[in-house]
């Protein structure tokens, strides 16, 4: 990474901060996050659920249907996927991403992520992660996984200041575990699959999607859509925790950034720390969120920089 890619955004000007508070309260903004598939054959229930909302459903291996459902599932994963799934396989996520998944340009912000890879020519084989007994990465599986059949969206509605999530059932023909009796309220049934702790960690990579989803009303943050390096750096940071670490201690980020000294130590082995963090710096660089403050000398020379670019000094 290049000098440049490192430098401070430039600050807001007063018609700037207009306008960004103009995007993320006039804009409206539905993302669906963890839902498989969303095709004629595969229809959304088109319910909003809330919390409270029950249904019927339960997955056991005795289903006529067992292991149908993964197969060709188009599983976006979310930065605490990456996680979890390269620890759980003994991988450094550099590995991980080679070897299970492919590149993809997520549909409404045009942002790359990375999708689970499944097998096949044509993608519509198993998973690769798919055993006789089920999920042989149960306890790690992705977040989309854990949803199934749901689905979640994240919406954020014109005047709101912050974006609402609701649920809706993904009823697959093939998928009998509509037909059991087990009912649970959609509370319940998020509690059970352990998801309350992956959108912690998530926020942050949601905020940007949901973010960047509000601006491409314009063509991207600021009118513009971001740079090739922009997104690499979006990628690096939601993919691959080696090598943010990496950026962040070896390069000029320290310097630039206010970042509590007492946390620099944690950062260098703490990896949701340091993913939030990255998330922060994204915001900055992104949409020229306060999520990260320059340090003074910094600021000082960006404002030295701009007075004798303007012949003042
Ligand atoms: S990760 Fe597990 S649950 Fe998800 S598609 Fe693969 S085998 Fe199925
Ligand atoms: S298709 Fe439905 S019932 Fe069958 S294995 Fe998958 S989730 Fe379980």
């Amino acid at each position: 990474m290049s000098d440049e890619d490192q430098a401070p955004p430039s600050r807001l000007t007063p018609d700037d901060r207009a306008q960004r508070e103009y995007i993320d309260s006039e804009t409206e903004v539905e993302l669906i996050e963890a839902v498989r598939a969303g095709t004629p054959e595969n229809p959304v229930q088109p319910v909003k659920m809330t919390m409270d909302d029950t249904f019927n459903f339960r997955c056991h291996k005795a289903v006529k249907c067992w292991n149908e459902c993964c197969h060709g599932a188009d599983i976006t994963l979310t930065p605490n996927c990456i996680l979890r799934l390269s620890k759980h396989l003994g991988q450094r996520p550099a590995e991980f991403l080679l070897e299970y998944t492919v590149p993809a340009e997520q549909e409404k912000t045009g942002l790359p992520v990375a999708k689970l890879k499944m097998g096949g020519g044509d993608g519509k084989g198993p998973c690769a992660f798919m055993s006789d007994d089920g999920c042989s990465v149960y306890e790690d599986r992705p977040a989309t996984c854990r949803y199934y059949p749901m689905g979640l969206a994240s919406v954020k509605p014109k005047g709101a200041e912050v974006k609402e999530d609701f649920f809706f059932l993904v009823k697959e023909p093939h998928c009998c575990g509509h037909q059991e009796s087990q009912s649970q309220s959609v509370s319940e049934f998020r509690h059970a699959q352990g998801l309350e702790e992956y959108e912690d960690v998530n926020r942050g990579w949601m905020d940007i999607l949901m973010k960047m989803a509000s601006w491409m009303s314009l063509g991207g943050p600021w009118g513009q859509e971001p740079t090739k390096q922009v997104k690499q750096m979006f990628f690096m940071a939601s993919t691959d925790v080696d090598a943010l670490r990496r950026f962040v201690f070896g390069s000029k980020f320290l310097d630039t950034y206010n970042v509590d000294p007492e946390a620099h130590e944690a950062l260098k082995t703490d990896d949701v720390l340091l993913l939030k963090l990255g998330f922060d710096w994204m915001k900055n660089v992104m949409f020229r969120e306060p999520t990260l403050s320059m340090q003074e000398h910094v600021v000082q020379a960006a404002v030295a920089k701009v007075r004798n670019d303007l012949g003042a000094m």
